[in-house]
């Protein structure tokens, strides 16, 4: 357990955020929508702890916070209709779904092994003071424990998260006090989820209709996304011991060929999942099977165990 540090909102608080989210620390920080729950999102362990911190029980792709355009151009490919957008809204309560550039050395857990991120620059000064002084991209969802209610003041984030997180921004309440709107761009226009920018808005910006959510593309349910990482060779879990064809990825006392954590750390699990499951898939080859070790079904282990088990399920041709 960790004391959370309340910062206040002038020059030694944000310097004092900027500092513990460069060594891979969770801040709370006002954005004009709500509190977000900030950390490196280059760093897996960083967050790995944002989920950890929610108690998430899916690794859910999360929103990528940076102060201008020309930053989010460094993790996105912008198209004409993103650019024009961007130029309208930014800063402020939109988030965009673009293909993911690579080489971003954006952590696999930001963007849930898919090959699209969203990003949004946020409005808040106190954001954009943080994240220039930080001087990296922010992973940040809002900052409460899952499927409780987002935070609009730093009491709510303390209520639902103190001594979870290093320190909270306090800024008093924020403006929007509902999320951003979330706009998938890659192919034609979805609105993913409505937010603080009205979708008609959106539609006389870039004069035509947005599409609904389609089935395979439910924001709230991004695990089941088609294009979802999973890895291509079968996978078996609560395994202790490896067959023949298998690589065994162990955890804690089950040794493995290769391990998410031989102390049985969760975060460093959680941290290490997916470039675990593209190194046991690349050793597994061909004709050869993923066997993991059992993970016990608490804290960040729901979340890992829910990836898992997508990973293992039948997997549909195509
Ligand atoms: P929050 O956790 O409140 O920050 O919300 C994040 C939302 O953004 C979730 O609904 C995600 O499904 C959505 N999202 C984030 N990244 C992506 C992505 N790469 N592709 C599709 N949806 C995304
Ligand atoms: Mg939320």
């Amino acid at each position: 357990m960790m004391q959370t540090e309340i910062l206040l909102p002038d020059a030694a608080g944000v310097a004092r955020a900027a500092a513990i989210l460069r060594q891979g620390g969770l801040v709370a920080l006002p954005t004009e929508t709500v509190y977000g729950l900030g950390g490196d999102a280059r760093s897996d362990a960083a967050v790995a702890r944002i989920f950890a911190a929610k108690d998430r029980p899916r690794f859910n792709p999360l929103i990528v916070h940076v102060p201008d355009l020309a930053a989010a151009e460094m993790l996105a490919i912008f198209d004409a209709r993103a650019r024009a957008l961007a130029g309208a809204f930014w800063p402020g309560p939109l988030t965009m779904v673009l293909p993911l550039r690579k080489g971003t050395g954006l952590s696999d857990l930001v963007t849930a092994g898919l090959p699209t991120v969203a990003v949004r620059v946020p409005a808040h000064p106190l954001a954009q003071h943080v994240l220039r002084d930080y001087g990296g991209p922010l992973a940040a969802p809002s900052a409460n424990p899952s499927g409780r209610i987002s935070p609009t003041r730093a009491e709510h984030v303390l209520d639902g998260l103190a001594d979870r997180i290093d320190a909270v921004l306090d800024a008093g309440p924020c403006a929007v006090g509902i999320e951003s709107t979330i706009l998938g761009l890659v192919g034609r226009a979805v609105l993913l989820r409505p937010g603080g920018i009205p979708a008609e808005v959106l539609e006389q910006a870039l004069g035509q209709a947005l599409h609904a959510v389609g089935d395979t593309e439910k924001p709230s349910a991004p695990g089941q996304m088609a294009s979802h990482y999973a890895p291509q060779a079968p996978l078996r879990m609560n395994a202790t011991e490896a067959e023949p064809d298998e690589v065994l990825i162990g955890f804690g006392t089950v040794k493995g060929e290769l391990t998410l954590s031989a102390t049985g750390d969760m975060v460093e699990a959680a941290a290490g999942l997916f470039q675990t499951l593209r190194d046991a898939d690349r050793r597994a080859g061909r004709s050869g099977r993923i066997a993991v070790a059992p993970i016990p079904e608490t804290g960040l282990g729901r979340a890992i165990n829910d990836r898992l088990r997508r990973a293992a399920a039948p997997r549909k041709s195509g």
